[in-house]
């Protein structure tokens, strides 16, 4: 079945809708972009998407010329138009079609893209995620939600070929993130994760999960930690709007803890799947 997709003011299905060979988010990665997770056809905190979208934007001076409540009214109707019960909606912004030149066009005409993707999305899990890890080779402002991804993609197609289900990335020995996810990891009573910074990319099933970490009984420590912190640690958690909350079992072949999911990781998943009813923790 073909899916019916947005680009700038129309739906079309997906055979028909086209950008310009121009366009700077595929001449430049000249763009934003944004994936909320629809869990029994609501959306998942898009609320907060939509506000790191706007920040994205304004961080690269890119215009966005549509409100935050129609981008939330097309994300809407594109779960209607495609019956979209479980998965996510992607969507980019670029700074629109001109001739090749690196400085900004004189005309600003963003180009809007979005479309959904439909996925199984299990509340209970029968395995953890493994992991690989790898240098983080990406730029300097990994705050920005760039769709320039070419280190993300080598990170990831790594840790496929290695027989992974994700990428660990770390700059000399000390984690970043995950290849697109937020990494955790849990160690006595306490529950770790970096500070926000350009380093990291600000997620926003961390920011959801934070509002309840501490139902599980453990105390959020916000921290850096390393590659060898994460091997030695109870357990690893992965978070994002496609992965949900995920136990990860596994780095580079060494078993976490005892190599089944955790408790900690089962207890904030089953919370993210609870607040889903109601569009999340953030909404
Ligand atoms: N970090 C990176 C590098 C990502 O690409 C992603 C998601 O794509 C995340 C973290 C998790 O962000 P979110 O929870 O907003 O999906």
């Amino acid at each position: 079945m073909s899916r019916i997709v947005y680009v700038n003011g129309r739906y079309l299905p997906e055979h028909e809708a086209s950008v310009s060979i121009f366009d700077r988010g595929f001449l430049f990665a000249d763009a934003i972009y944004e994936v909320s997770a629809v869990i029994n056809g609501k959306l998942i905190d898009v609320g907060a998407h939509l506000a790191r979208l706007e920040r994205s934007c304004r961080e690269i001076k890119l215009e966005l010329t549509w409100s935050g409540d129609e981008l939330i009214a097309i994300h809407e109707e594109l779960i209607e138009r495609n019956g979209l019960v479980d998965g996510g909606i992607y969507l980019q912004v670029t700074r629109g079609a001109a001739d090749r030149n690196f400085t900004f066009p004189a005309q600003r005409k963003p180009t809007l893209v979005m479309f959904t993707q439909a996925r199984s999305i299990a509340r209970k899990v029968s395995r953890g995620y493994t992991l690989k890890s790898v240098p983080d080779l990406r730029w300097a402002r990994r705050d920005i939600k760039s769709t320039a991804l070419l280190a993300q993609v080598l990170a990831k197609q790594a840790a496929a070929e290695a027989g992974c289900d994700e990428a660990l990335m770390h700059e000399d020995g000390v984690v970043t993130e995950g290849g697109s996810s937020t990494i955790w990891i849990v160690k006595g009573r306490s529950i770790i994760s970096r500070p926000l910074s350009a380093k990291v990319l600000a997620g926003i099933t961390r920011q959801a999960v934070l509002t309840y970490v501490e139902e599980t009984g453990f105390t959020f420590e916000e921290r850096a930690f390393t590659l060898q912190e994460a091997l030695d640690a109870d357990e690893v958690i992965i978070t994002a709007a496609t992965a949900m909350v995920m136990p990860a079992t596994e780095i580079d072949g060494h078993p976490i803890g005892d190599g089944q999911p955790g408790p900690v990781a089962l207890r904030l998943r089953d919370i993210y799947f609870d607040l889903a009813e109601r569009g999340g923790a953030l909404g």
